[in-house]
């Protein structure tokens, strides 16, 4: 299996990284794509997934969180990290209006950015969206056109946000989210109408713990309990679902096929 999307230059992996990968191989989850959070983190994923290219991937970009700290360097940043062979996407990049962390108006700005980058180095983008659906759209369908594929990441919102970017033909990715009764019940009802070959797994380690879990801090070892609730939400055995997922992260992300 493939955990689309985990923070592992996260300090809380730091002091036990070759254990947690080594335990990520035992579960099944032999591939992972290392999220970039802002240029520095970039290049560290970047770092961490040349050192084990078999096993890594990573992506380059700014999440909207960090939008602020984008200086005038930063666009030629990304472009140099976006040449080197194991940066598969462009993000994770987007728009979040529930904590506001950065102005909005900067959030935008930095997205187009990033939109920019991706389209013109022919690159997937790895996309973020909190509580900003309306203007995230509105972005994404303008640039759209001009991009090769992108996906939503940990995907949480309603019908309606699903159906617009299936629409504009985006992948979706669910974690850990789905496996709490009370917050997940919704997007277990949403699942079954996402097109196969557009879901993907992930767990967004070291965060959204699966309720399941059995620790605090989640690792990518964690990738089967979203797996289980996502086979379960669908009705297919997980084996099946386990084949389907990688099948389009290979595709998705340019890992070679297993
Ligand atoms: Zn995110």
């Amino acid at each position: 299996m493939i955990d689309i999307g985990c923070n592992l230059t996260h300090r809380r992996f730091r002091a036990d990284l070759a254990e947690v990968l080594h335990r990520a191989a035992g579960a099944g989850v032999d591939r992972m794509v290392v999220t970039g959070l802002n240029v520095d983190v970039s290049e560290k994923a970047e770092r961490l997934a040349s050192a084990r290219p078999e096993q890594l991937r990573c992506t380059a970009g700014v999440h909207p969180h960090n939008a602020r700290t984008v200086g005038p360097r930063s666009p030629a940043a990304l472009e140099a990290l976006s040449h080197r062979p194991v940066v598969a996407a462009i993000g994770e990049c987007g728009l979040d209006y529930d904590r506001d962390f950065s102005p909005r108006p900067v959030q935008r700005s930095v997205f187009e950015m990033q939109l920019e980058l991706a389209a013109a180095r022919r690159m997937p983008v790895f996309l973020h969206e909190r509580e900003a659906h309306d203007d995230f759209l509105a972005i994404l369908s303008r640039w759209r056109p001009k991009l090769v594929g992108g996906v939503v990441h940990c995907f949480t919102g309603q019908r309606a946000a699903l159906e617009a970017y299936l629409a504009l033909d985006l992948h979706v990715g669910i974690t850990g989210w789905i496996c709490d009764a009370r917050r997940g019940a919704h997007l277990a009802a949403l699942i079954p109408t996402i097109p196969r070959d557009r879901l993907m797994i992930e767990t967004d380690a070291p965060f959204l713990t699966p309720r399941s879990a059995p620790a605090r801090r989640n690792e990518p070892s964690f990738l089967p309990y979203v797996l289980r609730a996502v086979a379960a939400a669908v009705g297919e055995p997980e084996a099946h679902v386990a084949e389907q997922t990688t099948r389009v992260a290979e595709r998705f992300f340019g890992f070679a096929p297993s």
